[in-house]
This record gives structure tokens, C-alpha cells and sequence, in this order.
């Protein structure tokens, strides 16, 4: 995205500066976020000066589809996530390309952006990421797995295993917590 229209200072510069497009994170990125996105990430943003020489304010929103699995049937769900993002700006110049989240003097986020081509992408990823669900249900009434593997939904006779496995040992989950 491109500022350099808001960083002249002359009475001709704009005072905001948007941009949209779609966003398609690289592989380790990917990995790095725990992100599965079937598609790309849709966005749009829009810089505005905030009064200031160097002092500015990002807005924007982002969507896309995330792939999560099931927590009980562990198959994946396509997620529909939407986010949408506020956060004051300010011009440090430097070598970087890519934005940066800092705390600034009072302790809030800020992010500086070192040169006037400001690569969002980074920032767009993670804040899309954060914006998954925790947990998600392929449908509300999602049967699960039973003990040996088999997803109840396809195979709802083997129900019977489940409910045997549940009432022996109400306390499964626990067995893996290293006190
Ligand atoms: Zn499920």
C-alpha cells in the first residue's frame, strides 16, 4: 500500500489513502498463524492523517473462509471469518517494508511504518488468524467420534460404544494432564 501521498506535507497532499485486495498468506506463514484458509483473504484499508506531521490512523476490514476441524468429529469445516481493525499510525523512516506493532510511549499499540510503501500483509494475516473461533462444530448435533475412531455421523450404531466408554471413565481428558 502506498503513503506516499499522505507524507507530503504541501496543502496539495490527500488526506486519505485506501486500498483492496486479496491476500493469499505463503505456506510458512500459513504454518506459522496455525491458519488453513480455503481462498484468499479479502481486505481493504484505508489510511487517514491524523493531524500530525507523522501521525496517522488505519482502518480496515478483512474476510475470508478458515478451515478448521470439527472438536468433536475432527472433520474440516469451512469458517467464515470477518475481522475488522483500528490502529493509530505513525511515520518512523527506515529500512523496513513491513509494519510494525509497537507500544508507544503510553503504553499503546501503534504501528510505525518505516517507508512509504507499507507491506500490510504480515499484519493482515495475523489479525485475520486471531480472528478464527476457538472451536467449531460441523453441525450442533455433531455426534463425534466413538472410542475406536469411527465418526458417529456416518455410523450412528456405534453410539452404543461411546455411551459405555463415557460412563466408565468420566475423567479421560485428565489421564493426559502431567501433574
Ligand atoms: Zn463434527
Amino acid at each position: 500500500m502506498n503513503l506516499a501521498a499522505l507524507l507530503r506535507h504541501s496543502p496539495g497532499a490527500d488526506d486519505d489513502v485506501s486500498a483492496e485486495g486479496a491476500l493469499e498468506p505463503d505456506e510458512d506463514v500459513l504454518q506459522a498463524l496455525a491458519l488453513r484458509l480455503d481462498g484468499p483473504i479479502e481486505w481493504s484499508l484505508q489510511v487517514i492523517n491524523a493531524g500530525g506531521d507523522d501521525d496517522f490512523v488505519v482502518t480496515g476490514d478483512a474476510h475470508g473462509t478458515a478451515m478448521l476441524e470439527c472438536r468433536r468429529c475432527l472433520i474440516d469445516v469451512s469458517t467464515d471469518v470477518h475481522t475488522s481493525l483500528v490502529y493509530a499510525m505513525r511515520y518512523r523512516p527506515g529500512d523496513a517494508t513491513e509494519v510494525q506493532l509497537v507500544d508507544d510511549e503510553a503504553g499503546e499499540d501503534v504501528l510505525e511504518f518505516a517507508q512509504p510503501l507499507v507491506d500490510f500483509a504480515p499484519l493482515l494475516a495475523q489479525v485475520f488468524a486471531i480472528e478464527q473461533p476457538l472451536t467449531v462444530l460441523c453441525r450442533e448435533d455433531c455426534r463425534g467420534l466413538s472410542i475406536d475412531g469411527v465418526n458417529l455421523n456416518d455410523h450412528p450404531d456405534h453410539v452404543a460404544d461411546e455411551r459405555v466408554q463415557e460412563k466408565a471413565s468420566p475423567f479421560e481428558k485428565l489421564k493426559d494432564i502431567d501433574l
